[in-house]
């Protein structure tokens, strides 16, 4: 029995498990990391060419059914990927997953903090459109400003929603991602930067002045952008008004 309150909808197409390792480029040294590996269509192949494989599995059942046919090159672990803590795991260089929808937002910010070099990976389609938005558009949101600021991004494909079952609502994509070597910009300090951008986009319509004079709850006369509207604001401007506040004594940080 599947379990959709848990993202299980299972990859049945193996052409589009083996692109995934393909954008990957999987080689003979690579440990790779896969969050949710299910019945195992994409680890068993990453088990073919990594040296390593982690795989993090939540529902016990499917741990115990995977235990049995596993090469020895997979190390798998029982568990939630939202609260293992992945400094204690083996160090990986990859990371290839079909991940599980519901935590689509609290994986992707926990992967980005992590070091590694390359990721390929499965999201609803609406998610990945999310992550590569550019400012001005219907899908420009935080998810984007976080994925410009610490990578480079690209939709690779869509895939069908007849790829999976049970089959789900939507297409999805695969994306590939490379973490930046240092930010496209500096800012003073990184939490207040994410804080910001996420109050800004609880408003997105709204325009910047605006959108502080209530978050912070003062009148700050010159605001950078202050006559923008957030949804059109680039992350480099947004890394500017971070700085500017932050060193502003009346704003709380
Ligand atoms: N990799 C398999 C595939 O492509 O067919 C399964 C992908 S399915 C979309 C997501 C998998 O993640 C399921 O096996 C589900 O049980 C597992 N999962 C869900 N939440 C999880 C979590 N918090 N930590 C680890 N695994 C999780």
């Amino acid at each position: 029995m599947t379990k959709r309150k848990i993202g299980q909808n299972f990859l049945i197409d193996r052409r589009v498990a083996k692109r995934e390792l393909e954008y990957a480029n999987i080689k003979k040294d690579d440990v790779v990391l896969e969050i949710g590996p299910g019945k195992g269509i994409i680890t068993k192949l990453l088990a073919e060419k990594a040296r390593k494989v982690i795989a993090i599995e939540i529902d016990e059942n499917l741990v115990r059914e995977l235990k049995g046919s596993l090469p020895d090159n997979i190390l798998l672990i029982s568990g939630d990927a939202l609260k293992v803590d992945f400094k204690i795991l083996p160090k990986f260089n990859k990371i290839v997953s079909n991940l599980p929808y519901h935590i689509s937002s609290p994986i992707t910010f926990k992967l980005l903090d992590c070091d590694f070099t390359l990721a390929v990976l499965i999201y609803q389609k609406e998610f990945a459109e999310r992550m590569v938005a550019k400012p001005g558009s219907k899908d420009y949101s935080r998810l984007s400003v976080g994925v410009y600021y610490k990578s480079l991004c690209e939709i690779m494909e869509t895939i069908p929603k007849t790829c999976f079952y049970p089959q789900p609502k939507v297409d999805s994509c695969i994306i590939r991602l490379f973490p930046r070597a240092s930010p496209p910009f500096s800012v003073l300090d990184e939490t207040f930067f994410f804080d910001l951008t996420r109050e800004l986009f609880n408003h997105r319509r709204k325009r910047i002045k605006t959108t502080i004079r209530e978050v912070y709850g003062v009148e700050i006369e010159n605001i950078p952008y202050q006559n923008m509207r957030v949804e059109k604001i680039l992350p480099e401007q947004i890394g500017e008004l971070s700085n500017f506040l932050f060193d502003f004594d009346d704003v709380e940080t």
